[in-house]
């Protein structure tokens, strides 16, 4: 007999570890503790030596599928105590501090095959649940993470329930949310007047998708306007009751076989749509035609993630349209009173229930990139998970953009990106993003001591911070947005840098007061400075060259010396320009999408922000390796596209293809990447490139530039956890903050 200490580091709190490490110290038969401490947990074993190491081998094999094990630390030979049994050794108060909080996690095997089962007691139960899936984040009040602080509190288990909840061999032990038909919450549908109709909800529900009719559903983090997919007049009909522009609408499909009926599903990307996290998976169409789900060549497809949305698929449906209720840039609706209220005259039924959401949190949505999410938006099956940064201090709140704003706490090593916000420009968005703040602020136990932000001084989120830092008499460090969006990248791939970034978007508040965002920077955590960039474009009218792109077309073509006698209000384009009236310069790579696109014809006005850029990509013919003369002269180093535009004006006039043209026009930026990050290295010495900004959405791009670098012999990194959108950049505000902090 000897003792044994072992150390674990990693992500082991918050995510079912010492009910996992109980049973398995029981299986190997050994007796002794557990206690969580501020980077994992620490275990005191005692057995033979044997049976100890098969211990710890079996550790990362079965840990539990949200854990994260980063290291495990091990001193054998101690002399024995004589322990009996295992122990949880805990102090209420350090519970509440280090705990972690786990995200929604979807439907798992053995809960989906106890609700098809009808000798189960849990048959055809909508809200089952065990320790390995249901809700968590979403119902969540406070901590310690316990009944009575979720949404669940109102339930009292039922004896039958509160057996298993004791019994540590059962799949329900410490299962939080657990609940059966006995004690748990029920489903209801209502009319489109909000007046019960009798019957089985999930039956009358589904007999109303049948019919045609739209309905509002009650999912995990918010409320889902649903209605057949295969039915263009009745999605067209959904766009129209919720003044949904043209952004595509997200599917549910039943499982991977009816998705494939619609796309194209590698293996990869099947195990995305099949994982825990269920994130809503953009996936190629099999018919490229237009549709009126999406304009482009994506379908963004998610499989049911509850026992709710099992049933209401059942044997027959197939895809149903699965789209955020909410109108315009509003948040997701989420409370049923709410939702009665709002979406009258939208939904024709209401699918609800009365297990409260504490907290809105919208689908993920991500491409499969290398085996891993590549996201857009990372919300509801991963938030609040952390990020960690081994030697972080924490105690610093990132407050994030604006227009898809987000936010970073830290405490210690654990960096908490929140989940999809929004807009801030919108009222109720601003409120949620500040109310989101307190909840996470109190979840995690921390009270910044640091406050970062852009240094744009008309983002709303830097308003919050400043106002906030005054009142409360904490610092307030702003952080150039393109910086971030750097620092955000070199996080995602644990660098400490120096790196050389390859920073596109569409704008981000510049050092000189100017719009930046076609840029190529050099530097770390601690400063960096603008090695390339774009020739400047002129905004035609400021903000609303943003949305009526021909603008931005008729800037480029004037610049370079083209026709521009076919660009529509060209003499009061051309009045502006000569006069410099509001017409500020832009570097924005998205920018120059946007005019391309409109030089092509594909549109002239765009109804959000990126649209000209997904347009152009989706025209683009996958095989073209045509490009375009690059010119970079100047320091910082600019590419002058007016060579490039005067190549497409000259090949669309001979008649060549939009298609062909779009490709082309993206291989010379692919190129003009390359050549200004060689000139970087070249310059610096350094060889690792970062991408990030919300370009690098493109898949066009994203699959093609990084190949390019490599050939080149430099060291491309992408995106693995955080959006490279403006999502993704708080967590590059809390690391800039980190490393400035240390320096002082
Ligand atoms: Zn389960
Ligand atoms: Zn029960
Ligand atoms: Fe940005």
């Amino acid at each position: 007999m000897e003792s044994v200490h072992i150390k674990i580091h990693g992500i082991v709190q918050g995510v079912g570890f010492r009910p996992f490490v109980h049973r398995l110290v029981r299986e190997h038969g050994l007796a002794g503790s557990i206690r969580n401490t501020s980077s994992g947990v620490e275990l005191e074993l005692e057995g033979e030596r044997a049976a100890l190491e098969a211990f710890v081998r079996s550790l990362p094999e079965r840990a539990p599928r949200l854990a994260l094990i980063e290291q495990i630390e091990t001193e054998y030979g101690l002399p024995p105590r004589g322990l009996t049994g295992f122990q949880i050794l805990r102090s209420h108060a350090e519970e509440k501090r280090n705990t972690l909080v786990s995200p929604d996690i979807g439907i798992c095997a053995d809960c989906r095959r106890e609700l098809l089962d009808p000798t189960d007691r849990r048959w055809r139960y909508p809200f089952i649940n065990c320790t390995n899936c249901g809700p968590r984040f979403t119902i969540i009040r406070d901590l310690p993470y316990d009944r009575a602080l979720t949404s669940m509190g109102r339930f009292p288990m039922c004896p039958d329930c509160e057996r298993e909840y004791h019994d540590i061999e059962n799949r329900r032990y410490h299962a939080q949310p657990d609940a059966c038909p006995v004690c748990g919450p029920r489903v209801f549908f209502l009319d489109g007047e909000g007046r019960e109709v009798p019957g089985d909800p999930i039956e009358t529900a589904r007999a109303w998708l049948k019919a045609g009719k739209i309905l509002a559903v009650k999912g995990l983090g918010g409320v889902h306007l649903a209605c057949l997919a295969d039915r263009s007049e009745l999605v067209r009909e959904l766009r129209r009751r919720k003044e949904r522009d043209e952004k595509p609408f997200a599917l549910m499909c039943r499982d991977v076989q009816a998705a494939e009926k619609l796309c194209f599903v590698s293996g990869k990307e099947r195990e995305l749509l099949e994982s825990f996290h269920k994130p809503i998976v953009l996936l190629r169409r099999r018919d490229r035609s237009p549709s009126p789900l999406t304009e482009n060549g994506w379908l963004g497809v998610m499989l049911p993630y509850t026992p709710l949305h099992v049933l209401l698929f059942g044997e027959d449906l197939e895809a149903l349209v699965m789209t955020s209720a909410n109108l315009s840039d509003t948040p997701i609706v989420y409370r049923n009173e709410e939702a009665l209220e709002r979406l009258r005259g939208i939904a024709d039924g209401f699918l609800l229930h009365d297990r409260d959401i504490q907290t809105r949190c919208d689908d993920s949505l991500c491409w499969e990139r290398a085996g891993k999410e590549y996201f857009v938006r990372r919300s509801r099956g991963y938030v609040p998970f952390p990020v960690r940064v081994p030697g972080s201090r924490g105690g610093i709140l990132a407050c994030g953009a604006e227009q898809k704003a987000s936010f970073c706490l830290s405490r210690g090593e654990y960096l908490f990106p929140s989940q999809h916000i929004g807009d801030l420009k919108n009222a109720e968005t601003l409120e949620h993003y500040e109310q989101q703040i307190a909840h996470f602020e109190r979840l995690f136990d921390t009270k910044p001591e640091l406050l970062v932000c852009d240094r744009h001084p008309d983002y709303l989120s830097t308003a919050y911070a400043l106002q906030r830092g005054e009142k409360e008499g904490i610092p307030v460090l702003q952080v150039q947005h393109h910086h971030a969006h750097m620092a955000s990248c070199m996080a995602d791939n644990g660098l400490s840098g120096p790196v050389i970034g390859l920073i596109w978007d569409g704008v981000g508040y510049g050092e000189d007061g100017s719009a930046w965002g076609g840029e190529c920077l050099i530097g770390d955590y601690r400063s960096f400075r603008r090695f390339g960039s774009l020739r400047s474009i002129p905004l035609i009218g400021g903000d609303r060259a943003v949305k009526e792109i021909s603008r931005v077309g008729f800037a480029l073509l004037r610049d370079a010396g083209c026709d521009t006698r076919g660009v529509e209000n060209a003499p009061f384009f051309e009045a502006m320009l000569q006069r410099g009236l509001n017409c500020p310069p832009s570097s924005g790579m998205g920018r120059l999408f946007d005019g391309a696109a409109a030089i092509l014809g594909i549109r002239e006005a765009v109804s959000y922000e990126g649209q000209g850029a997904v347009l152009l990509e989706a025209a683009a013919e996958a095989d073209e390796a045509g490009v375009y003369p690059v010119s970079l002269s100047g320091s910082p180093l600019r590419f002058d596209w007016r060579d490039t535009v005067r190549a497409m004006v000259r090949e669309r006039d001979a008649g060549v293809s939009t298609g062909c043209i779009a490709a082309r026009f993206m291989n010379t930026l692919i190129e003009m990447a390359v050549e200004t990050a060689l000139a970087a290295s070249r310059e610096s010495g350094i060889r690792d490139v970062v991408l990030s900004g919300g370009s690098f959405q493109n898949q066009y791009l994203l699959n093609r530039l990084p190949a390019a670098l490599e050939r080149a012999g430099l060291r491309p990194r992408t995106h693995q956890r955080v959006s490279c959108n403006d999502e993704g950049l708080s967590l590059g505000q809390v690391m800039i903050a980190e490393a400035t902090r240390r320096e002082d």
